[in-house]
């Protein structure tokens, strides 16, 4: 059921509505605003902002939850299989929703493979463990996947490709992806902020794909004296990100490259980019590397709740599979 904005003390009719046209539909998007945006809002004040804020707050009961409310959120999640059942295996069933999962390697590794199959399987009914007691019927209604692109490696070839091999219509799949080719950071953060205004309009976005993460961060800020800037601004970039993920109950998936470190005489010697920033906020970190042939080796490594483990799967002209 849709919040009623007025409930919020010092929420008009009027107010209400320019909250609602800038995007503030619900308590719980008031409530994660901060202060500056809600003040650039025509006739809300700083301090008008900080109460309301205050208010959708208490509405959306943020604060401490117990155990047991949380268990009942988690079984909101849902997963996403991967095409390979040993990577499922050690993902405990597939991609979770309400998180970002990052996929790290060298050029070559099998990163944007991935990220195209999980725009394939997103189409399949059979590729989606989800728990129908806890979550709508419309919850996957006409789902659609978000692909930012800033490699220019996006190949719908590729998509109808794979979705021949499982037996669906590529035109279908490539018709429920929304594809930016994002050249620069700037617009590549734009981006996953307008996800939200497709969500807004009507689009079930589901699953929401930025191919590569750190490129373009990695371009722009050379040097010792940017990396302040940039790694606030990719932080800035992954909090967005994530709060999509918890608002919608989408999949997110990153790809990250790695960087040699000449520092090191033990542990590895490549290491995905973007540090601490990158690290905090993806819920699931991957590292893959390639095997013999078309086989690739994934190493899950920092989890919540799962152990680090190792699984093998292979490329091949039919896509991500065993
Ligand atoms: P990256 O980690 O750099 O994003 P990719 O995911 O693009 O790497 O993986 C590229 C590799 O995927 C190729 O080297 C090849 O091994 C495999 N690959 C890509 N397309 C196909 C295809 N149509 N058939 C078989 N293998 C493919
Ligand atoms: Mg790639």
């Amino acid at each position: 059921m849709a919040d009623k904005l007025t409930d919020i003390p010092g929420v008009g009719p009027s107010i209400a509505e320019k909250l609602i046209e800038a995007g503030y539909t619900d308590f719980m998007k008031i409530a994660t605003a901060t202060i500056g945006e809600l003040a650039e809002i025509d006739g809300i004040s700083e301090k008008a902002a900080a109460k309301i804020i205050a208010h959708a707050r208490e509405l959306c009961d943020l604060g401490f939850k117990s155990g047991t409310d949380l268990l009942k959120q988690r079984k909101t999640v849902w997963k996403l299989s991967t095409g390979s059942k040993e990577l499922d295996r050690i993902l405990n069933g597939g991609l979770e929703s309400q998180s970002t999962i990052e996929f790290a390697g060298m050029f070559g590794s099998g990163k944007t493979q991935i990220m195209h199959q999980a725009c394939v399987n997103l189409q399949c009914d059979d590729m989606i463990i989800a728990d129908k007691e806890v979550l709508s019927e419309n919850e996957f209604e006409n789902r659609k996947a978000v692909y930012i692109d800033t490699e220019g490696t996006f190949r719908p070839e590729r998509i109808i490709q794979m979705a021949e091999a499982l037996g669906i219509d590529g035109q279908k799949v490539l018709d429920n992806i929304f594809v930016a080719r994002a050249y620069n950071s700037d617009m590549q953060m734009l981006y996953a902020e307008k996800v939200e205004e497709l969500i807004r309009s009507g689009n079930n976005i589901k699953l929401i794909i930025v191919d590569s993460l750190t490129s373009t961060f990695r371009n722009e800020y050379t040097g010792m004296g940017k990396l302040a800037e940039r790694q606030q601004k990719l932080g800035r970039h992954m909090a967005t990100l994530n709060k999509l993920a918890d608002l919608y109950n989408c999949v997110v998936l990153v790809t990250n490259q790695v960087a040699s470190r000449l520092d090191t005489f033990f542990g590895p010697a490549e290491q995905p980019i973007g540090g601490h920033i990158v690290g905090h906020a993806a819920t699931f970190r991957f590292f893959l590397r390639k095997g013999k042939g078309d086989k690739r080796i994934a190493k899950l490594y920092d989890s919540p709740h799962l152990p680090d483990s190792e699984a093998i799967f292979r490329i091949t002209e039919k896509g991500v599979h065993d």
